[in-house]
């Protein structure tokens, strides 16, 4: 039996863990479950899942959650806080943990289920973007396993031999093949771009998902951090990753070796199979997840991005290059004016301003410390901030 903690259960990738883990009751009991809000939603899984903890970020929901699961006569203690986040991460009892909190919030319980050298199944990637070295560097010393959810990195990793370690030309790798969806604006006509609303940003062609990670779809700077997460767990330089459109989203990426070969991993768009493979691993077990029907597919179809209605992915592309701060503080400017876009207060087309302009602006440092690492984050949140009151 593991004892698996999930971060970030309330989302869409916690749900879909839940889901898994409840065909596999067997195998897996749930320690502890996390969310930031909707608690009556984390009572619902508390009730469902008996986990040992449950943890929340403010002190009202711990009380309340605390009264709401003790009148059900659940066991389960309530704790608070990003300290608490840690310490169930990390604790003796825990075997593998679930990190899908969404953006840099996520980074400190990740890094500490990573420093107890835990089974790590890598959903948010943000804190991989931002802390990068440090990150593969800390995995390296604890001896943790990290396993990659999001679905492309999962992909690849399955194409990849399992002796692999970290060298690609060495087993023969010619070049990683990042696929992506284009998102629901891959035809729209790039004028129209400036007046799209969040509703139609979130409405994804192919996949159900938080609405932070939807914009990051339609900007394709999900794509751009996604080759950031990609040159760190493959230890891949940005040229050795291609990035292609794949608008059924069946081929989830692809591995292009030296003879001609190019392996590639395909399946319905369902984050249960990332899911269910890195929780079983190097097992397999059920997800839940419809075969894929080739004959329903029929064709796939392949297309090069086009920088210019996807900005984004330069501006990643840069911000890699240069190392040090620079994706953290990509990663931050965006989440800031994500949230903006969606909250109206700026256009679908200033996302790409905002996070040019902080990048502009700011210093980038080395960032082998997780204090750099958090100064950055902050100094970008604060000029990406003030930056959009001036746009007015
Ligand atoms: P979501 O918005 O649906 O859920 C986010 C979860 O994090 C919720 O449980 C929320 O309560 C919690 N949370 C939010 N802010 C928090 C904070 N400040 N402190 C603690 N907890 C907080 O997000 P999602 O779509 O499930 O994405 C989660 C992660 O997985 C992201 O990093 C995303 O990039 C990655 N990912 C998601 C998908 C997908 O299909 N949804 C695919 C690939 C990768
Ligand atoms: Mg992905």
């Amino acid at each position: 039996m593991q004892q698996i903690c999930v971060l970030g259960a309330t989302g869409s990738i916690g749900r879909s863990t839940l889901d898994v883990i409840g065909q596999h009751l067997e195998q897996y009991q749930v320690f502890a479950l996390t969310a930031h809000q909707r608690i009556n939603e984390l009572a619902e899984l508390c009730i469902k899942y008996k986990p040992i903890f449950a943890v929340v970020t403010n002190k009202e929901d711990q009380q309340q959650l605390q009264q709401w699961l003790t009148q059900q006569g659940l066991a389960t203690e309530v704790l608070q806080g990003k300290e608490a986040l840690c310490e169930v991460t990390s604790h003796p009892e825990v075997a593998v943990v679930m990190a899908a909190i969404i953006g840099a919030a996520g980074l400190e319980p990740t890094l500490a289920a990573v420093k107890a050298g835990k089974k790590v199944l890598l959903a948010n990637k943000e804190s991989l973007v931002m802390s990068g070295a440090l990150f593969m560097q800390t995995v390296k010393d604890s001896k943790a396993t990290l396993l990659p959810i999001d679905s492309e990195h999962n992909a690849i990793f399955q194409c990849l031999p399992s002796t692999f370690d970290s060298d690609l030309p060495k087993i023969g790798v010619r070049k990683i093949l990042l696929t992506a969806s284009g998102g629901p604006f891959r035809n729209t006509a790039i004028e129209q771009l400036a007046t799209v609303t969040p509703a139609q940003a979130c409405a994804h062609p192919n996949w159900s998902m938080g609405k932070k990670i939807s914009v990051d779809s339609a900007t394709m700077m999900n794509k751009g951090l996604e080759l950031i997460e990609a040159c760190w767990l493959f230890n891949a330089q940005p040229e050795q990753i291609e990035i292609v459109i794949q608008p059924q989203s069946v081929i989830h990426s692809m591995v292009d070796y030296l003879d001609g070969s190019v392996l590639a991993q395909l399946g319905n768009p369902d984050m249960r199979t990332p899911i269910a493979h890195a929780l079983a691993w190097p097992d397999r077990i059920t997800s839940g997840v419809t075969p894929l029907d080739l004959f329903k597919i029929g064709h796939l179809d392949f297309m090069q991005p086009d920088e210019q209605r996807f900005p984004c992915l330069r501006l990643a592309k840069e911000a890699i290059k240069t190392k040090g701060t620079a994706p953290a503080i990509l990663n931050a400017a965006n989440e800031v004016a994500v949230a903006a876009f969606l909250n109206e207060q700026i256009k679908f087309t200033m996302i790409k301003q905002v996070i040019a302009e902080t990048l502009n602006k700011l210093a980038v440092t080395d960032a082998s410390t997780l204090e750099l690492i958090l100064t950055a984050d902050g100094q970008a949140r604060r000029f990406a901030t003030n930056y959009i009151k001036t746009l007015g």
